[in-house]
């Protein structure tokens, strides 16, 4: 076999497409990297609860009381008391029956789109959602479509026009993490009930940030009744690692019974589990981080706006999107504002598409007003 990695890896080069690992210290408002300390606008900590004293005491408590790994996947023996009561937890911060915790966000979509969804299905997805729910839908095996990105006509189109006589599947993010806006869901929600489709929201970047009580982008509509399947991820402004899907009793015996990526894979750290009970308390329980959040994105969205960028995003989402257009520009900006200690790397292709190249600012609960305002000087003046 002749191995192409090298010339694979410079031809991305050549594209300003290559990507390489970083060292790091930790995941705070001000990151060190080479000795630099940067301000960090590229994480989903979006609260800053990732290094959280109260998590953190939690966590330990348990690696006392239940040892470090679980041990085995949740059916053999790895469901711990740990893990119940955090699913007990999701469920009732969500508002719905039951909850069932994955390993990660990834291994949720692909677990509960595989386990729903069979070759005689159809699948639509909105033309942006994140790479793991494109992963599960292959999966599954059903027909896979898109439909134009929040565009609720050109999904009615694709569902009267579709020829499969088993289940039809939407699938949407809550709120989309590269452009930054929400998923229009009240007319999703009418639409799959009026032609009896099953809704699927994958609510990562929204859990913990919008809505009453950061209980995410359905409820901020007030339709999180109307939709049967709910997904999360404990890794973004709960600041931890693992995701999980809500819904009623009976979807989730389904997915326990169903979703290969739950059943055979090893249940997350006991400690983790406690960490991210005690982060939907905190979540709950202090809507100033929310706030603060919203105001930092406002004063960066209206301070680059001033400086001349094209800026993307909902008022509401914890992102940004600076408009750029090619790689090459995008990296270029992303290296002359870490020379001026911002931390915010250029999206490409394929994570967005050809021609949209973009720098994705992420502000944090826990920056200061002063770290705001630093970030936004370090920007040049409008392209
Ligand atoms: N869904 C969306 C919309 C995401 O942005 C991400 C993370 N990039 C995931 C799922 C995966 O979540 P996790 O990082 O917990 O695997």
């Amino acid at each position: 076999m002749r191995v192409q990695w090298t010339e694979t890896l410079d031809r991305l080069s050549a594209r300003s497409l290559r990507r390489e690992l970083r060292r790091f210290d930790r995941a705070g408002p001000v990151i060190t990297a080479k000795g630099q300390r940067l301000i960090n606008l590229a994480s989903n900590n979006y609260l800053g609860l990732a290094d959280d004293p109260r998590l953190i005491a939690a966590a330990k408590e348990a690696l006392e009381l239940y040892g470090l790994g679980a041990s085995a996947s949740p059916l053999v023996c790895g469901h711990l008391e740990a893990h119940e009561r955090l699913e007990a937890g999701l469920a009732s911060f969500k508002g719905t029956e039951a909850a069932l915790v994955f390993s990660s966000g990834y291994a949720t979509n692909v677990g509960v789109l595989s386990a729903l969804a069979t070759p005689r299905d159809a699948i639509f997805l909105d033309a942006l959602v994140h790479a793991s729910l494109h992963d599960g839908a292959r999966l599954s095996g059903a027909e896979v479509r898109r439909y134009r990105h929040a565009d609720v006509d050109d999904l009615r189109r694709l569902l009267r026009a579709s020829s499969k006589r088993g289940a039809r599947i939407v699938v949407t993010d809550g709120v989309f993490s590269m452009d930054g806006d929400l998923a229009p869901l009240p007319e999703l929600v009418e639409l799959c009930e009026e032609l009896d489709a099953l809704l699927v929201v994958d609510d990562a970047h929204g859990t913990g940030v919008i809505g009453p009580g950061g209980r995410g982008t359905a409820a901020h509509f007030g339709i999180e009744d109307r939709v049967p399947v709910q997904i999360g991820t404990l890794s973004k402004a709960l600041g931890l690692q693992g995701g999980f899907v809500v819904g009623s009793e009976a979807l989730i015996r389904f997915i326990v019974n169903r979703a290969r990526a739950f059943i055979y894979s090893t249940a997350i750290s006991p400690a983790l589990a406690a960490a991210a009970l005690c982060a939907l308390k905190v979540v709950e329980g202090e809507p100033w981080r929310r706030q603060a959040a919203r105001e930092h994105r406002r004063r960066l969205s209206d301070g680059l706006r001033e400086k001349g960028y094209e800026v993307k995003g909902d008022p509401l989402a914890p992102m940004l999107l600076v408009m750029i257009g090619e790689a090459e520009q995008a990296l270029k900006l992303a290296v002359d504002l870490e020379n001026a200690g911002v931390f915010a790397p250029a999206i490409r292709p394929p994570t967005v598409p050809q021609g949209t190249s973009r720098i994705r600012l992420a502000p944090m609960a826990t920056h200061s007003s002063e770290q705001i305002a630093q970030a936004l000087d370090a920007f040049p003046n409008g392209l």
